[in-house]
């Protein structure tokens, strides 16, 4: 299984390894204490600190992978479980149900692209941002199992999974950094730039996002540093 020991530079890291130095907490300043909405045993699911809509969350390992494709063979039954409570509640709350993921890989540059392994959670068409993506002449693979991911463990790649399938993207070109970011924001009617996390922070989007999910985790506690693993778990 290859793995990092650490994260270079990686906030994410940080903030799941129970640093109190993040920047959540200088962004938010204790509104809201934590952004932590529910927590199995190896993953956490978080609010997105720069959304682009109401309920863009992050879901992600505790360990540190560069990509689920490293995770997804490991944790299949308890990521199973996760999608399969999660979805039902996603949807009811804030409609469609799609994952992004910018896979990355350890030869990145560490500047740009080495990250700890998340999945973006959005309620937006996936369709569209497949569209959008295939129009931008990269290469697709559609894959009939989460699993199949496993496959692009170790190199960069972009993920859409929403309920009419699963495609890995593969660039043929240096994309713009952000490049999931760019195109999301192009479908909800964000500015060209102000998709960019660190240009607009949406405050509001946040806050509103992690009173709605307040309830998901109702038999976890909601702080990190005491998560109960079992919560999700049947
Ligand atoms: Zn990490
Ligand atoms: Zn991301």
């Amino acid at each position: 299984m290859p793995r990092a020991a650490e994260c270079s530079g990686s906030d994410l890291c940080d903030e799941i390894a129970g640093s109190r130095d993040t920047t959540f907490l200088r962004i938010y300043e204790g509104e809201p204490p934590s952004r932590l909405i529910c927590a199995t045993e190896h993953f956490r699911l978080l609010a997105d600190l720069s959304p682009l809509t109401l309920g863009h969350l992050l879901l992600l390992p505790v360990a540190h992978y560069f990509s689920f494709a490293q995770l997804v063979t490991d944790f299949s039954a308890e990521l199973d479980t996760i999608l399969g409570k999660l979805e039902p509640m996603y949807r009811q709350t804030f409609g469609d149900f799609t994952l992004l993921e910018h896979g990355s890989s350890p030869g990145m540059e560490a500047s740009a692209c080495i990250s700890h392994a998340h999945w973006h959670i959005l309620p937006i068409a996936g369709r569209r941002i497949d569209a959008l993506i295939v129009a931008d002449g990269l290469d697709t693979t559609a894959l009939t199992g989460m699993d199949q991911l496993a496959e692009f463990s170790g190199v960069p790649y972009f993920m859409c999974w929403h309920e009419a399938g699963l495609r890995v993207y593969r660039p043929r070109r240096p994309l713009r950094s952000q490049y999931l970011r760019s195109k999301v924001g192009a479908l909800v009617g964000i500015a060209d730039p102000l998709w960019d996390y660190a240009l607009v922070v949406r405050k509001e989007l946040f806050r509103e996002t992690v009173a709605l999910t307040s309830a998901w985790g109702a038999d976890a506690d909601r702080k990190p540093t005491r998560a109960r693993p079992e919560a999700w778990r049947d």
